[in-house]
């Protein structure tokens, strides 16, 4: 049995990744850590957490995370926090020897113009992010940097994974600083209920709509997450985690108008928002060559998932 230290354990996907081995009898023994444990941003604490006991691998999530808002608004922090979080595991990785992790990207810190779509891992650091997340994006590019030349210079098995937007159980519902998925679930409901501030006739989606993007069921990418673990022909690289589908903004204000039984009449788009980049699409042909049999979830079931979950947890949300 081995010790398997999952870092961000409190978020969206540790705890969903906590529930599937759960479900899923694990052969390891699992430690999922928060910020309440340890603050990863201070070398101290991380040392502590290092040294509590021995552990064989890790599997690395914690991150200043957010929606398009959040990062706009706070790109300063979102790359001194994430820089500071990142470089402090990486170096505690290597000096109590675990020699192998998954670390976790994200396909929003690809370039803003890239040469083609939908973009492959080698062009992660073609050219500059979206202006945007700047301060995220340099933070994880920093991390890829880092598991990259740790791997060269002293034979770490430190392999990156970039999965496309995330929504699920657990997800930060926030109308200001979470993602598009959970801010219009939580937005719309109130709307649709009449809970002031949002009870309002029209029904706002912020931006034109046209925007693009992928999107992920968050137990399709921790079930990724444990494959890439445990398979010792990957040694090392970067992967993209996605299924083939993209849809704009207003295909899934649709489909969540529709699982909420909202009158899309309602609905209007407010340009004077900010759409954020208008397309990121990444390939996944790497994650197919490497694993073929991938099932995913349809976005119509994740949503309905999502949403029932939502609703069964009203009470103890994060927003
Ligand atoms: P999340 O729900 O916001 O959870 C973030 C986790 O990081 C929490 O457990 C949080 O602990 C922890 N954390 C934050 N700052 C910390 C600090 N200073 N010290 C220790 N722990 C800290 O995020 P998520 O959606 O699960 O994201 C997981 C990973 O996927 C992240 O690396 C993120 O960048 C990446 N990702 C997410 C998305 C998405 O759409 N959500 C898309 C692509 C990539 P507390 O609960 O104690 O604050
Ligand atoms: P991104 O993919 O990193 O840009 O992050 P988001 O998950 O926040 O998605 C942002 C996209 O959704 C932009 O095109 C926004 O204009 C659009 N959007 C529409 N309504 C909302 C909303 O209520 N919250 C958020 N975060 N984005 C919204």
């Amino acid at each position: 049995m081995q010790n398997i230290l999952v870092t961000g354990g409190t978020g969206m996907v540790g705890t969903v990744l906590k529930q599937y081995l759960n479900y899923n009898e694990s052969v390891d023994n699992f430690y999922f850590i928060s910020s309440a444990d340890y603050d990863l941003t201070d070398m101290k604490q991380v040392e502590e957490c290092f040294t509590e006991r021995k552990y064989d691998k890790i599997i690395h999530l914690a991150a200043l995370v957010g929606g398009l808002y959040k990062n706009m608004n706070n790109n300063s922090l979102m790359l001194m926090k994430n820089l500071k979080i990142n470089a402090n595991i990486i170096e505690a990785c290597h000096k109590y020897n675990i020699n192998r992790g998954i670390f976790c990207l994200s396909s929003c810190i690809y370039p803003k113009e890239p040469s083609k779509f939908p973009m492959t891992e080698e062009q992660l650091c073609e050219s500059e992010p979206h202006e945007s997340n700047e301060g995220y994006a340099y933070a994880k590019r920093m991390l890829a940097m880092l598991c990259k030349h740790y791997n060269t210079d002293y034979g770490r098995e430190y392999i990156c994974v970039s999965p496309v937007n995330l929504y699920g159980a657990y997800d930060n519902f926030s109308i200001s600083d979470g993602h598009v998925i959970p801010g219009l679930i939580n937005r719309m409901y109130k709307t649709k209920n009449k809970i002031a501030p949002y009870d309002t006739e029209e029904f706002e989606v912020y931006g034109s709509g046209i925007a693009r993007r992928q999107f992920l069921f968050a137990p399709n990418f921790c079930a990724v997450i444990l494959q890439f673990l445990y398979n010792k022909n990957i040694k090392n690289g970067i992967y993209n985690i996605c299924d083939d589908n993209e849809y704009t903004i207003k295909q899934i204000v649709s489909l969540i108008a529709k699982i909420l039984d909202f009158n899309e009449s309602r609905i209007i788009y407010n340009k004077k928002y900010s759409d954020g980049i208008i397309k990121k699409t990444v390939s996944n042909k790497n994650l197919k060559e490497l694993i073929p049999n991938l099932k995913f979830t349809n976005i119509e079931k994740g949503l309905t998932l999502t949403y029932e979950w939502f609703i069964q947890n009203l009470n103890d949300i994060r927003e």
